[in-house]
Formats: C-alpha cells, structure tokens, sequence
C-alpha cells in the first residue's frame, strides 16, 4: 500500500508561561517528521539564541519591508516586540510533507485559524492562574510588572481557548506531552494530511 501525504501545519499556542517552548522541543526531539518554523523578530537575543535557529532577528525597517511584500502568514505586536510567520518557513515544507509546527501568540494563531483551511490548533493552558504567576516569577526573565502585563494578557488569551480544535492543560509535564504525542498521531491520520492509496492486489 502506497501512501501520500502533505505536511500538517500545527499551531501551538497559549498564555506566556505555559511552558509551550520547552514542551515543543522536547516534542521536535522525537519526531523527525516535526520542522520548526522560525518566525522573523525584532526583539533583541537572548543569550544563547542563534540567528536562523531560534528567530530571524531583524531590524524594524527590514521587518516593515517584510509586511510590505507580504511574507508573512501572519504577524503581531506581542508584549512589545514584533513577530511574524514567514511564508517561506511554512508553505514549501508543508508540500513536502513536512509537518510545521508554529510556536506563536494568540493574536497571531487566531489569524491562522481564520485564514488556514487545514490546521491543527491546540491551546496550551496552565493548571491555574496562581501557577501561572509563580512560573513567570521563578522563570526570573521578566521584570515584576512585565509578570502583572503577561499575567493581564493571559486573562484575555484563556477567553480565546474554545476557538481552538484541542484544549491542553500543562499540569504534569509528562502528561502534558502524552496528550500531545497523541493528538499529533492522530492528527497525522486526519483525511486532511494522509491520503492512501490502495493497490489493486
Ligand atoms: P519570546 O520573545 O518569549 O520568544 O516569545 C514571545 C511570544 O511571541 C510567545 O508567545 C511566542 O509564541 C510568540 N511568537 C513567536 N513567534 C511568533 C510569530 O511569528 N507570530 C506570533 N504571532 N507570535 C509569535
């Protein structure tokens, strides 16, 4: 039996601090059939990020000049900085058969829901909004009042979650990844992205 299959285009997305880029890595580790999109930036490095790897860091002009020539699938302000989903990162792998995955914001995902016929959406939620503090405290990258703006934004972002196909709570880290492993296998046989063929004999 031969089959034929285009890449699913996977949104991930939730409130900061749900611990979606840790739980996306460790995702891409064990499923080679997973590619990353790197979205362009304008925000600054952080220590340890590589141009190319983790963003495109580029310069609001050039970042303005990408919107212009509209070579982004989607794009938005998030706490500040600017980020977009370059086309370029998305369309071809998906022709390929890749499936790409999409880290991005909410704003940013419900445009893709919007605009994408095909997608899997799934909204990463934490256990409580009182966990979710103490994660954006511990994690020690934000400043206290970025904490109170992240934590007014995820207020907003949870009351967006029943536009999204699958809902995920990140509780147990490892429970988490089970219900993720499990949607992303069967999404992967989803009439949408897995075509058969059956042979004659
Ligand atoms: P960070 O600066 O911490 O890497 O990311 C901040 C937020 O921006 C995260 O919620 C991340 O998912 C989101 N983000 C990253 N890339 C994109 C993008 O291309 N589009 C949108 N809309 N959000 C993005």
């Amino acid at each position: 039996m031969s089959e034929i299959r285009k890449g699913m285009l996977l949104v991930i997305s939730g409130p900061s601090g749900t611990g979606k880029g840790t739980l996306i890595e460790k995702l891409m580790k064990e499923d080679p059939t997973l590619v990353f999109s790197v979205s362009a930036t304008t925000r600054a490095p952080r220590p340890g990020e590589i141009d190319g790897v983790h963003y495109h860091f580029v310069s609001n002009e050039k970042y303005d000049a990408l919107v212009a020539e509209g070579a982004f699938v989607e794009y938005a302000t998030v706490h500040g900085n600017r980020y977009g989903t370059l086309r370029s990162e998305v369309y071809q792998r998906l022709e390929r058969g890749e499936n790409v995955v999409l880290d991005i914001d909410v704003q940013g995902a419900l445009n893709v829901i919007a605009s994408e016929k095909e997608k899997v959406s799934i909204f990463l939620l934490p256990p409580s909004l009182k966990e979710l503090r103490r994660r954006l405290t511990e994690r020690g990258t934000e400043t206290p009042e970025q904490v109170e703006t992240r934590l007014g934004n995820a207020i907003w972002e949870i009351s967006q979650k029943d536009k999204y196909e699958y809902k995920v709570i990140n509780d147990d880290m490892e429970e988490c990844l089970n219900t993720l492993r499990a949607i992303i296998k069967a999404e992967k046989h989803a009439s949408a992205y897995y075509a058969v063929e059956v042979p004659q004999e």
